[in-house]
């Protein structure tokens, strides 16, 4: 399975991301139709046992304070409580994923955050570990850059990186000034842009 988790891909990796030191997450294909399952330990702030998801179902789940949704294109782990995604994974390709999000605490208590650009004490163990790669590669041309921001502009259905032919994240900037910008990047070979959502 090859892993890409916050700017870094992880190559051959058997699925299972340990944090700080301690297996948390395994994610592994289903048997029989491919789906995407996820196996995770949940534990509070104060590093107690609260919920443990096998395969996409809950062990146990007091209060049903954690809801999870999966399909074929990915899954959100959610905490009702906080209003908040534990954790969200995307496929991208045959055999990849993309962990796209995550806010969760490990099992001493340690708040760990993913986001599409940072992530913070979280290792795996398959065997190679390489950086992000955005600074090698050549941005889109100005011809890919229109047709790009064409798409996305137009409409919220997938649009496909000219490149690599793998689907397009797309984000909304966070700041107030921006609002109106996605930030559209392609996470196989990392080029991204910047796209005005009305044009
Ligand atoms: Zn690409």
């Amino acid at each position: 399975m090859q892993l890409m988790i916050g700017s870094n891909r992880l190559r051959s990796t058997d699925g299972i991301i340990s944090i700080r030191g301690k297996r948390q997450i395994a994610l592994e294909w289903g048997q029989l139709n491919s789906e995407l399952l996820l196996t995770m330990n949940l534990y509070g702030a104060g590093g107690g046992h609260i919920a443990r998801l096998r395969r996409n179902q809950w062990t146990f789940n007091d209060h049903d304070r954690f809801a999870f949704e999966g399909n074929a294109g990915g899954f959100n782990l959610v905490d009702t409580k906080l209003s908040q995604v534990v954790l969200g994974a995307q496929v991208v390709g045959q055999d990849s994923v993309v962990i796209t999000q995550g806010a969760f605490y490990s099992f001493a208590g340690h708040k760990i955050e993913i986001t599409m650009e940072d992530w913070s004490g979280v290792t795996d163990s398959g065997t190679s570990t390489e950086p992000a790669t955005q600074p090698a590669k050549p941005p889109y041309s100005p011809d890919e850059a229109a047709s790009i921001s064409r798409s996305v502009a137009c409409s919220s259905d997938s649009v496909a990186c000219p490149r690599c032919g793998c689907p397009l994240t797309r984000e909304r900037l966070a700041s107030e000034a921006q609002r109106d910008r996605w930030l559209v990047s392609c996470l196989i070979c990392g080029r991204n842009l910047i796209v005005h959502a009305q044009s």
